[in-house]
């Protein structure tokens, strides 16, 4: 991980219909290749506050713009922002990496393959990708970036756990997302318990 470099892009005033955040752009530059990550902030988070309530969401054009029932992706960012306002404070991360790393138009391949019978494990194999490509160096290098030493995750993925604490973030608690099941993402959600992991 020696060779990570965390860049700030830019940092803006972010009012929405959530709370007023502050907004961040991120860059994480690795040998050759840069991963962007938007970041959204709300209050201080000093240590003094306590463990900071942090979520890391993986784009999902999908889901989070068209509101898709394939997946739970939208229902857990408004989650996730909901309570982050609800506390007054923590920190969103969202990793511009579309489909868990396949990106865009093969996601949409997947989704075809997954229209053929098969679940989205198999479709991302069956596509040459690996289950799940995310790393992590780059939210934990921007929690580091931002003072934050302790968080509460919210997240059900326990390898999220374990990545960050890796590099070096405490998670003092990881607590549960659990956005109510649509009849389409309840097959979603299976292939993440069974075949992923996943606490869901
Ligand atoms: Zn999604």
């Amino acid at each position: 991980m020696s060779d990570f470099h965390l860049n700030k892009v830019a940092e803006a005033d972010f009012p929405t219909r959530f709370g007023h955040f502050r907004i961040f752009g991120f860059e994480g530059i690795k040998t050759n290749e840069v991963e962007e990550a938007v970041v959204l902030k709300l209050g201080d988070l000093s240590p003094a506050g306590g463990p900071a309530l942090v979520r890391i969401h993986s784009e999902c054009l999908t889901g989070d713009v068209f509101h898709s029932l394939r997946c739970d992706c939208r229902s857990q960012l408004e989650l996730a922002i909901e309570q982050i306002a609800a506390e007054g404070r923590g920190l969103l991360i969202y990793e511009h990496q579309e489909g868990r790393g396949i990106g865009l138009m093969n996601k949409l391949r997947a989704y075809e393959l997954q229209d053929q019978g098969l679940d989205t494990v198999e479709a991302n194999v069956k596509l040459g990708f690996a289950a799940d490509l995310r790393d992590y160096a780059l939210p934990a290098a921007i929690i580091r970036y931002l003072g934050v030493k302790q968080v509460r995750l919210l997240s059900n993925n326990p390898d999220k756990v374990a990545a960050l604490e890796n590099a070096g973030i405490e998670v003092v608690e990881r607590a549960p997302i659990i956005a109510p099941p649509t009849g389409a993402a309840t097959e979603y959600l299976k292939t993440k318990r069974e075949k992923m992991g996943h606490l869901v």
